[in-house]
């Protein structure tokens, strides 16, 4: 069969006639026409106080760690079962991720496991909403609220799912999106922090400026800009903008078709699942909906996983695996440390395996991966 890639980047509008406006009206530097545009898109579709786009998930990740005045020593509990920039944010600002196990059922950091984890060093919680299924919110925010700390959910691949109506990212005090090529709504490299808690916007604004009070000036607000606080250059090029603002116009549309994406994959995996030779993922928890970010198995075990990979790789299926926990990387064990056991992390880390899912594979792709995890299932058994 035709290869197929685990990611492919697409256009589904108006994105290329956007960057040729932006371009003929002469505004490229940041927070142009097609950025506000993005800002108020966010701001409205996701219910958040004030959303600024950002060059990466990673960028809003630091920024968030700013703003939470994370110091030496101040301690962030987050899962181990994420991508190394929700730990690396805190790091650069001398802070310490301490990490906790993923709950066995969505892969989320399991909320029961945080009060346990809380020292008088602790300023933050971080929920990643793995596979853009949301994280028990209505748990976290309590433990938050009792202990002082502050949510800043990693919605690297959570856009547009949703949590008892309310949108991740718009629900702990800070949220952060990533628009990376390899999520629902793309723009190359691209993100966005989403400020809940009105008493962090004006500084938001002021460390994305490079630590100057530039936004205020151009609104008129002042008569001046000048250095008011530290900050760096977070903010991306009106060409990011322009791509991006034609990928919102339709990110419910794409959303859509991702979760129809999932459900072929869900239905002709049944068999298998069944004759107990994989887990699929489960339904997502109450009063939630995820976004159909992610379609992924778990395999019995790892050598079954590796045998996959290259049984599929053989036959022109780029099939990845996920993360290398975080708690026993060498900057995880020399920054961070764990707390409890990570029996589930270990676990899940072995054994999961990511499968293609981008906008523009089609049904019939799906059906010929599928068609070849259960060849290599009947092989295998075959052998034994
Ligand atoms: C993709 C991702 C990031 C990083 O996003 P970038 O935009 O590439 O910086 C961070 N956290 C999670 C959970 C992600 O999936």
């Amino acid at each position: 069969m035709n290869k197929i890639p685990f990611n492919k980047p697409f256009t589904i509008g108006a994105e290329l006639e956007n960057i040729a406006r932006a371009v003929a009206d002469g505004h490229l530097s940041g927070d142009g026409p097609y950025t506000k545009r993005c800002h108020l898109w966010l701001e409205e579709r996701l219910g958040c106080r004030k959303a600024l786009l950002t060059h990466s998930c990673t960028a809003a990740l630091e920024m968030a760690a700013i703003l939470a005045d994370i110091g030496p020593g101040d301690e962030v509990i987050m899962p181990s079962f994420t991508f190394v920039s929700t730990a690396n944010a805190f790091v650069l600002r001398g802070g310490v991720p301490v990490f906790i196990d993923i709950r066995s059922d969505t892969f989320n950091l399991d909320e029961r496991l945080i009060e346990a984890a809380v020292t008088p060093a602790t300023r933050a919680i971080v929920p990643v909403h793995y596979a853009g299924v949301p994280c028990e919110m209505d748990a976290i925010g309590a433990i938050a609220q009792k202990k002082g700390l502050l949510v800043i959910e990693d919605a690297a691949q959570a856009l547009l799912s949703d949590h008892k109506g309310r949108r991740p990212g718009a629900i702990g005090h800070l949220g952060c999106l990533s628009f990376h090529e390899t999520k629902n709504v793309i723009s190359g490299e691209g993100g966005a922090l989403l400020i809940n808690d009105p008493k962090l916007v004006a500084r938001a604004e002021v460390i994305r400026e490079k630590g100057t009070n530039r936004s205020q000036f151009f609104r008129g607000e002042v008569d001046k800009y000048t250095w008011v606080d530290i900050g760096s250059s977070y903010l991306p090029s009106e060409l990011v903008g322009a791509f991006l603002y034609a990928q919102l116009e339709h990110a419910e549309a794409i959303t859509a078709k991702r979760l129809r994406l999932c459900a072929a994959y869900r239905s002709r995996f049944a068999k298998l699942e069944q004759a107990g030779v994989l887990r699929l993922p489960q339904a997502d928890p109450p009063g939630t909906a995820g976004n159909g970010h992610m379609f992924y198995i778990l395999l019995n075990d790892l050598a079954t996983r590796t045998a996959l990979i290259a049984y599929l790789k053989a036959r022109g299926v780029h099939a990845v695996f996920h993360y290398v926990p975080l708690h026993s990387s060498p900057a995880g064990m020399k920054f961070g440390r764990a707390a409890g056991a990570m029996t589930v992390t270990d676990d899940v880390a072995g054994r999961l395996l990511r499968l293609p899912l981008y906008y523009d594979i089609t049904e019939e792709d799906v059906a010929a991966i599928v068609a070849e995890i259960v060849a290599f299932f009947g092989a295998s058994r075959g052998n034994e």
